[in-house]
């Protein structure tokens, strides 16, 4: 079943990517599928609808379950980051205040690999962020802020 879910997913992905503008081999590309993978997919067939109705369940889950189911469909944390950083619905906003002391938590709690230590200090990238809260809720000093952004 996971395998069929993955497969769910990625068609969700690759429909936002062809929105997107990008061609079929763009997509294939940025989601390490063939081409002719992706064809299929967006020509509607090889799917089962369950599938694609389980996977739209998945990416309306809470952004920390929908991470974490993403981390146990697939194998690689690259592919489950790609995922998450297409498929999510919402935006936010990571600030890390200057109360930081530089101590690294929120690098390693973050899987979207969305925050860099530089100077001793925690930096976010918030296009990355997928607003899992894992980072703040580990912050020994309190220091980040996940603001959810109004969609356009
Ligand atoms: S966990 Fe908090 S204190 Fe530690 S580096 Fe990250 S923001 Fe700074
Ligand atoms: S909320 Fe924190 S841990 Fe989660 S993706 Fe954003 S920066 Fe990373």
């Amino acid at each position: 079943m996971p395998k069929h879910i993955a497969s769910g997913l990625k068609y969700l992905a690759a429909v936002k990517l062809k929105e997107t503008g990008k061609s079929h081999q763009e997509i294939a590309d940025e989601l390490n599928v063939d081409r002719s993978t992706i064809s299929h997919y967006l020509n509607g067939r090889n799917l089962s609808w369950n599938s694609i109705d389980v996977a739209r369940t998945i990416v309306e889950l809470s952004p920390r379950d929908f991470l974490k189911m993403a981390e146990a469909i697939f194998d690689e944390p690259e592919q489950s980051r790609k995922i998450v950083s297409i498929c999510k619905e919402r935006n936010f906003k990571a600030i890390i205040e200057d109360s930081c002391i530089g101590c690294g938590l929120c690098v390693s709690a973050c899987s979207m690999k969305a925050i860099k230590l530089e100077s001793l200090q925690a930096h976010a990238d918030s296009i990355q962020c997928c607003g899992c809260q894992l980072c703040s809720e580990g912050c020994p000093t309190g220091s980040i802020k996940i603001l959810e952004i109004e969609n356009d």
